[in-house]
């Protein structure tokens, strides 16, 4: 690396010099060296980049007090612990001018910093997500299904195959930026004139313009379409669940992939089975003499009715299990169980004949018949109430 010069000594300013001094020397500097000012003058455009990296330093308090201690090491962005961008001058674009930058955006009132890079209108860009809902009834949701969805979601225009030009023409490169998407252009600044590139508003960006649009998409390339589609839904899916279908969403932009479709997916209330994670429970009426004298009931499950031997003496809400009778686990491993639960109904507007038949039974029925009655009525003689 060739010896530094001293900055004061390129801006042509003593050491004492004023903020405004330096200022002021660096305008006249600038404008002398300015690159546009002297085509093809590399000697310029050497001495146009040593002038900035010396008013960068000494129009800067703390980065010129410490040039004034440490020389060169004290501000040389090559230096290990100092911030702040190198001058890496680029004068098509202000990127590399670091707190430079600031500077001439007080002039042109634009955005010069490395931090604002534009975004490649060309650039692949994945589609967006969609959703749609769809609702299936309970068995659906245990055992699996295929639905079909509608979805509404953007895809590439038909009619010109997302060209956005009309059917038997094409995009053409844009005059005004010849295809780069960006011109250049030149300001008269208090430092002379600067060239800065812009986005070109012809074009966007793209470096494409079309003449003659089509008319399906209006030049978009892209039209937003209902689609329906069948989709796979997996056993064990529950209430509320979302699935997401890959690809199925949004096409992307520039050949980048499409988005997702989320479905949320609605399971039907059924009338009888009541889900508890992968568990089904139901509830099973039966009557005063089933219950006492045992009996076969049928047992409603997913896979159809399955015989349950009721034993003698079953209580009100006494409850079974029936293994595997559940909702298989969505993982496709192993299912869940069938709970069920039985509750006893009174008989209700007995006839005679009935009446006299119960009555006939009271007569006859013990403490053993009654466990529960006796256990209580026992607890009752042992309590002093009043
Ligand atoms: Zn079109
Ligand atoms: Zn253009």
């Amino acid at each position: 690396m060739a010896e530094k010069r001293d900055y004061y000594e390129i801006l042509g300013v003593n050491k004492n010099a004023t903020e405004e001094e330096i200022k002021k020397a660096y305008r006249a500097k600038a404008k002398q060296y300015h690159p546009d000012l002297n085509p093809g003058d590399k000697n310029a455009e050497a001495m146009f980049k040593q002038v900035n990296e010396a008013y960068e330093v000494l129009s800067d308090k703390e980065k010129r007090a410490r040039y004034d201690r440490f020389g060169h090491a004290g501000v040389d962005p090559n230096f290990a612990g100092n911030q702040g961008g190198g001058f890496d001058f680029d004068f098509g674009d202000f990127g590399g001018f670091g707190d430079l930058g600031d500077i001439f955006s007080s002039f042109f009132g634009g955005s010069f910093g490395g931090g604002n890079r534009r975004r490649d209108p060309n650039a692949p860009r994945r589609g967006g997500d969609t959703s749609a809902n769809v609702s299936i009834s309970f068995e659906e949701a245990a055992k699996g299904t295929t639905k079909n969805v509608t979805t509404t979601r953007v895809e590439s225009c038909p009619t010109c195959g997302g060209t956005g030009a009309k059917k038997g023409s094409s995009p053409k490169t844009c005059p005004n930026c010849k295809g780069q998407g960006h011109v250049r252009i030149s300001q008269r600044t208090p430092f002379g004139f600067m060239q800065t590139t812009r986005t070109c508003d012809q074009c966007m960006g793209k470096g494409r313009v079309i003449d003659d649009p089509c008319t399906t998409c209006s030049g978009a390339g892209r039209v937003r379409t209902t689609k329906t589609i069948s989709v796979n839904i997996p056993a064990g899916i529950d209430d509320g669940e979302i699935l997401n279908v890959r690809g199925q969403g949004d096409a992307g932009v520039n050949s980048g992939p499409p988005g997702d479709l989320h479905i949320t997916v609605e399971v039907q209330p059924h009338p009888i089975f009541k889900r508890e994670g992968y568990d089904v429970w139901c509830e099973i009426p039966i009557t005063f003499a089933q219950a006492s004298l045992g009996d076969e009931i049928m047992v409603p499950t997913l896979d159809g009715f399955v015989s349950y031997s009721i034993h003698p003496g079953t209580q009100p809400g006494d409850t079974f299990k029936l293994r595997n009778k559940g909702i298989p686990h969505i993982s496709g491993r192993g299912r869940g169980d069938q709970y069920v639960r039985v509750t006893i109904e009174v008989p209700r507007k007995l006839t005679e004949k009935q009446k006299e038949l119960l009555r006939e039974f009271d007569k006859t029925a013990s403490d053993k018949n009654y466990i529960k009655r006796k256990s209580f009525l026992d607890k009752l003689k042992d309590l002093t109430l009043f």
